[in-house]
């Protein structure tokens, strides 16, 4: 108890993969720990994306530690298919999770961390912050963006292209994403890509089996994987079905940015105007490190890690995000292994910190 508040060992803050991962390993701990999130329900940042999303990672790499995903039918799972095994994977291991609990501010005294959420203040010796990147979308600057009258959406608030029916559309960024979305929206609408480079289409061959198992051989020099030549990339396109369909339909005619925006549309590099109904951003995310502002560790929207452990403040461990807390970890199949060696260093800091105190 901490001045009438339990004192946590170790809170959590965020449900997502990331979350539930560093949960698992806690399972076989004694540590008092609790995660906090914000959602209604489980799935994290995955109940959020587009009805038709389908994952780029197969079932295989598309497991949580400690209990594989049942097969799916098809081999890219659907988002729907993915929450479902997430919500029955924190049923089997019963998590403690706290929902409905956003965490607004942390604080720091000497000992502990303060937490305070829309449902109180808790305490804890030690933090995870695992709040995903879903909430900080990011759109690059272009010249008078906010002279443009026409819609703007963020691919974080696409959900299907009923409303873009015959218009005129602007698909920006070359990922999975902007590939997904075009192939979808360019079924009932003109389309236009906006890529600032060629795009990386994977063979049809190179399916995401093969490029999950290629990135991690090469990243933990394991065995040689069979094409040494192919430079294949964890952000390169996956041909899940849509996208086929697409390169089929021919879609994917892209073209380098426009110089600004002007009321009804953007003015291309030669002058010309062009007008467009609406732009959709597939242009990524950042880290969403807001509640952390108050440590005064961040920087350019990163904290400055070893492995996951914040350097300025060692009680404080981040996982997931991107590839600046672990390899892949911004993946279903990389932060598992992220979250072991967390919770590895937890212990040993834990161990440390009673040695300290006999
Ligand atoms: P999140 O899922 O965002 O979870 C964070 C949780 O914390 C959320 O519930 C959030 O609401 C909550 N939270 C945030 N801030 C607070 C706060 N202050 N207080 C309390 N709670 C808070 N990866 C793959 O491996 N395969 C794929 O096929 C794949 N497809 C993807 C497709 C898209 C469109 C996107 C955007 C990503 C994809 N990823 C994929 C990458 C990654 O696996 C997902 O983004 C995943 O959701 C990241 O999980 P996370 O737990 O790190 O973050």
């Amino acid at each position: 108890e901490y001045k009438g508040h339990k004192l946590y060992d170790i809170i959590i803050i965020g449900g997502g993969q990331a979350g539930i991962s560093v949960a698992y390993f806690l399972k076989r701990t004694d540590f008092s720990y609790l995660i906090l999130d914000d959602q209604e329900s489980p799935g994290g940042a995955w109940q959020h994306t587009w009805d038709s999303l389908k994952l780029f990672s197969p079932s295989t790499y598309s497991s949580l530690s400690g209990w594989q995903m049942p097969d799916t039918k098809k081999e890219y799972p659907t988002k729907k298919e993915f929450i479902d095994y997430m919500a029955a994977y924190e049923k089997r291991y019963d998590f403690p999770i706290q929902r409905n609990t956003l965490v607004k501010k942390v604080a720091k005294t000497k000992d502990y961390f303060k937490i305070e959420t829309n449902k109180g203040t808790l305490f804890s010796k030690t933090l995870v912050s695992a709040t995903g990147t879903a909430k900080n979308p990011f759109i690059p600057n272009y010249a008078d963006r906010d002279l443009y009258e026409g819609e703007q959406i963020h691919s974080v608030d696409y959900k299907n292209p009923e409303d873009l029916k015959d218009k005129k559309v602007l698909v920006v960024g070359s990922g999975n994403s902007g590939a997904q979305i075009l192939a979808e929206v360019s079924q009932v609408a003109k389309t236009t890509w906006i890529t600032l480079r060629s795009p990386v289409f994977l063979p049809e061959e190179i399916d995401g089996r093969y490029l999950f198992k290629q990135a991690n051989e090469r990243f933990f020099g394991g065995k040689k994987s069979p094409n040494q030549n192919e430079k294949v990339s964890l952000s390169d396109i996956v041909q899940v079905e849509s996208v086929r369909d697409g390169l089929q339909r021919g879609v994917f005619q892209h073209q380098r940015p426009f110089t600004s925006f002007y009321k009804n549309g953007v003015i291309w590099e030669d002058g010309t105007k062009e007008e467009y109904d609406a732009v959709i951003w597939c242009t990524g995310f950042k880290a969403n490190l807001s509640h952390l502002e108050s440590l005064d560790i961040i920087d350019t929207n990163k904290i400055a890690t070893v492995a996951t452990r914040s350097i300025k403040e060692p009680q404080l461990w981040l996982v997931g995000y991107g590839n600046w807390t672990g390899f892949a970890s911004a993946t279903i199949y990389g932060v598992g292994k992220t979250a072991r060696k967390t919770v590895k260093e937890m212990k040993e800091y834990f161990k440390d910190a009673s040695g300290n105190k006999k």
